[in-house]
């Protein structure tokens, strides 16, 4: 996303209160920093002036990359200032280009942003933005993962078993009193280290029970939401991570969703531009076989007139 945090849309691309709109308009609520959504080169950093004629003024201080996909992305509007890349740099998604400002024609501090595919025509930039193409805010749901459960993985049959942070208090009562080798138990907690070992609070077959933290028997992992989700469910945890994990699992089947329903949307403007361009090339065959038509219908006049 082009801010951290809560990304607020102000303006769409091409809605109905703007049919001209060619970008959309983000505001970051959390972080004014704008990153590059996309990696590219940076083929433009700075300002046009208004008297120089150039239209672009409207946009302040705006960068522009040209895409590695052949697509250009501009960011306008930005702080007098504020920028952090020269033409010709490459960037990464995630690259900070500026702050967000209200230079140009803008009327309170936002980010408009634009996409423009290859024929420099400007298409919707919202998926590319990872916001709908709507007045609204988004955040990025990735950012949660990062504060991903925890979950202990279980890589020996001698890991054993607590029913609190204590050597002494192995619960003889589940599975001998031994983790299941394989297994993911969910971590409710770390609970630091007491006795030299570190602890983490896990759920047992629906119960909280503890474990030691021993890099011969056991790590801490996260697991992708389906694998988390399925852990938690196995090891019953209905006391809210389960819930938690099925929203994110929602989510990211959500955006891979949106993700393949974009690349499609993709393929499909690309097959028309080829069907575009196939077309043209056929015209142009037709109009060339024309001009040999008539070539050769001049050439026999001549001949018949004895030119
Ligand atoms: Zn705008």
């Amino acid at each position: 996303m082009i801010f951290e945090g809560r990304n607020r849309v102000t303006s769409g691309f091409r809605l109905a209160a703007r049919p001209n709109h060619n970008g959309i308009d983000i505001v970051g609520d959390d972080d004014k920093t704008v990153h590059a959504v996309a990696g590219g080169t940076v083929g433009f950093a700075g300002a046009v002036s208004k008297s120089a004629g150039g239209l672009t003024w409207q946009w302040g201080y705006y960068v522009r990359i040209d895409g590695n996909d052949g697509r250009k992305y501009y960011y306008c509007h930005l702080a007098a200032g504020s920028l952090r890349v020269r033409a010709g740099q490459r960037v990464q998604a995630g690259t900070a280009l500026g702050t967000m400002g209200n230079t140009g024609y803008s009327f309170g501090a936002h980010t408009h942003f634009e996409v423009r595919n290859a024929y420099g025509t400007a298409i919707d930039p919202a998926g590319y933005a990872g916001v709908r193409n709507a007045v609204g805010t988004y955040t990025d749901a990735t950012d949660k993962e990062d504060n991903d459960m925890k979950f202990l993985k279980v890589t020996s049959g001698k890991c054993e078993v607590f029913t609190a942070p204590d050597v002494n208090a192995v619960d003889k009562s589940y599975n001998g009193g031994k983790l299941i080798e394989g297994t993911c138990y969910p971590v409710q907690a770390e609970v630091g280290s007491s006795g030299g070992y570190s602890w983490v609070r896990i759920f047992v077959a629906g119960v909280q029970r503890y474990a030691a933290v021993l890099a011969d028997r056991c790590r801490l992992v996260t697991l992708s939401p389906g694998d988390a989700f399925a852990a938690c469910v196995a090891q019953g945890d209905a006391g809210g991570g389960a819930e938690e994990l099925k929203a994110q699992l929602e989510a990211a089947n959500a955006r891979a969703d949106a993700e393949a329903r974009r690349a499609d949307e993709a393929d499909k403007r690309a097959d028309a531009e080829t069907q575009r361009a196939d077309r043209a090339e056929a015209g142009e065959k037709r109009a060339n076989e024309q001009a040999g038509a008539y070539l050769q219908r001049i050439e026999s006049a001549k001949t018949a007139l004895g030119v």
